[in-house]
């Protein structure tokens, strides 16, 4: 059994919202273990090393924008994938920088996959009810985030894939604040 982890970030709209203990109670509801947690005010360093310009993830970004955009009948104003990455990117930055974050590393058996099926569609409009975002944020759409010139305001962050799990796990926590402890559940897996 592969036991993976996961960094999540619940960002500053999370906060403000009151939303911080019945987020991470979903994920302890889930079996999940909390292998690390803080609070932290990210500084311009750090959101920028959260967010880097990674040209896979700023196609995936592109395309999937597209998609909602052009079924709207809308044309997306970046040219390419690389426009909209930089431009995406400095905006998540400031907001991350808004106020203080929750930062966690969350543990279990699939954590990553099934941490991203618990938070949801990126965009909470699409979020379908039963996810954090579509239960917490389903009034945020790419219409309304476009309208105030800003990101989406969704909640959550959780890594994708196990190399940028690891990546970001270093980033936001050293190595003695991420805890290695047994429960009665560890057994079964
Ligand atoms: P996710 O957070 O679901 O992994 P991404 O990694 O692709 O999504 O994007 C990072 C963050 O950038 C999103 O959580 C969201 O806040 C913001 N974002 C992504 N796409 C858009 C977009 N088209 N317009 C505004 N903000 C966006
Ligand atoms: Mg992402």
């Amino acid at each position: 059994m592969v036991i993976e982890q996961s960094l999540i970030l619940l960002k500053p709209d999370a906060v403000q919202r009151n939303l911080i203990g019945k987020i991470i109670s979903r994920f302890e509801d889930a079996g999940l273990k909390i292998s690390a947690m803080k609070m932290v005010q990210p500084n311009k360093e750090l959101a920028g090393k959260h967010y880097i310009l990674d040209e896979t993830w700023a196609l995936k970004l592109f395309n999937r924008s597209k998609e909602a955009y052009e079924k709207e009948g809308k044309k997306m104003k970046f040219r390419d994938h690389i426009e909209m990455g930089n431009d995406i990117r400095n905006r998540n930055m400031v907001f991350l920088q808004e106020g203080p974050v929750v930062a966690l590393v969350i543990e279990g058996p699939h954590a990553i996959e099934l941490v991203r099926k618990m938070i949801g569609h990126t965009e909470p409009r699409q979020a379908i009810p039963g996810t954090i975002r579509g239960d917490f944020a389903s009034i945020e759409s790419y219409t309304v985030s476009d309208s105030k010139g800003r990101v989406l305001r969704n909640l959550v962050h959780a890594s994708d894939t196990p190399e940028n799990a690891k990546r970001e796990i270093a980033l936001w926590f050293n190595k003695n604040e991420v805890h290695n402890y047994k429960k009665d559940i560890d057994k079964h897996f």
